[in-house]
């Protein structure tokens, strides 16, 4: 597959020196973009980062025909080596996504050569530090403008990058989370199991509103009933109940995530029971009650694993007991950071290098 190049003269790669580097407050100087017109992709193109222009009435915007991904570049601690983890399965959910919006897909193999290229561009942007990485972003949207609710005839691909610190600045304290009974994330029918665009403006209010309460990440909750665990935020939910660990099923409205995906694979290969299935608020209220939930951690590209302390639901307290010696979410942690920076064997071949 070949890409069209345009190189920037002027790298902003000094900025990261003077800048406190957050999560997403600075971005590298390179974008892919890549436009679907007439049945096809056309030629990829990797130009300097800058404003693209949107017409007014882009389907995308107006009605959100709108997918995107998430995954990391990292550099390897001890080799300096930059690697993917586990790209194919963020094309797998690309391809998913799409299709659930009527957004043409992309061939597996060229999404990831479309990342490889760019970040081979912008190698210089991925940070050294261990736990910082350089995020990935590739999104997918309808640019035809048009009036009418229906799928347009031309989209638009733009990856960008950005050099990231790691997302919660604090884990060195555990979360706080709001069982969320009020509002609710997606509903079954819907298009929780999507990466779309439209999931996550209606989090905002609910997210704010908890903050203000002191809460760090909201738990949503089924839309049904109310009764049964989801998500946390932007990462998938895990609990240790005994000698078992437990995530919500994919039921259609909970992202497949990669890292949730991944952490299920570990546990499975250390002997340890791992279940997918519901998980109702009762079982953890009763759990936290006679001390069996030993640990809960959330599960995403940006967090990696992040411990939560405790679930506030209909004002009462669901907290992991306390323990001592090395919790299994940092066990999962320190074997997902240590394969994505090449200081551990990588078993399942989850890493392709960036050459
Ligand atoms: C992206 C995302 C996740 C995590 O997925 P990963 O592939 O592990 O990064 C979980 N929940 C939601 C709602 C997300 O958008």
């Amino acid at each position: 597959m070949e890409i069209d190049r345009r190189l920037t003269k002027a790298s902003n790669l000094a900025v990261i020196e003077d800048q406190e580097l957050g999560f997403g407050n600075v971005f590298s100087d390179h974008m892919l973009v890549r436009d679907w017109t007439d049945g096809g992709w056309g030629r990829a193109m990797i130009t300097p980062r800058e404003p693209i222009s949107v017409e007014p009435s882009a389907l995308g915007i107006h009605y959100g025909q709108s997918v995107f991904e998430g995954l990391k570049a990292y550099r390897g601690t001890q080799d300096g080596v930059i690697r993917l983890f586990r790209p194919n399965r963020n094309a797998a959910r690309l391809e998913a996504s799409s299709t659930r919006l009527c957004i043409p897909t992309l061939p597996a193999e060229e999404f990831i050569e479309c990342i490889r290229q760019l970040v081979a561009t912008d190698s210089a942007w991925v940070p050294n530090e261990r736990e910082h990485a350089l995020y990935i972003r590739p999104m997918v949207f309808a640019s035809e403008g048009h009036l009418s609710v229906r799928p347009a005839h031309r989209y638009k691909l733009v990856i960008t990058t950005a050099p990231v610190a790691p997302y919660f600045s604090s884990q060195s304290r555990a979360l706080r989370l709001k069982a969320e009974n009020r509002f609710t994330r997606a509903a079954p029918g819907g298009t929780g199991s999507a990466k779309t665009s439209g999931n996550y403006a209606p989090t905002l209010w609910p997210m704010v509103s908890a903050a203000k309460e002191g809460f760090d990440q909201i738990l949503w909750l089924d839309a049904q009933e109310h009764t049964f665990a989801e998500e946390a935020g932007q990462m998938n939910i895990f609990f240790r109940i005994g000698d078992e660990v437990v995530t919500p099923e994919l039921s259609g409205t909970i992202l497949p995530g990669v890292t949730r995906e991944s952490a299920l694979r570990l546990l499975k290969d250390w002997g340890i029971k791992a279940a997918t299935r519901r998980i109702s608020m009762e079982e953890l209220t009763e759990a936290s009650e006679d001390g069996s939930l030993l640990e809960i951690f959330g599960a995403g590209t940006a967090a990696v694993i992040a411990s939560v302390a405790s679930i506030s639901y209909l004002g009462k307290e669901i907290s992991a007991a306390p323990h001592s010696g090395r919790s299994l979410a940092e066990r999962l942690r320190e074997e997902l950071l240590g394969i994505q920076y090449g200081e551990r064997p990588d078993p399942h071949n989850w890493i392709q290098v960036v050459g």
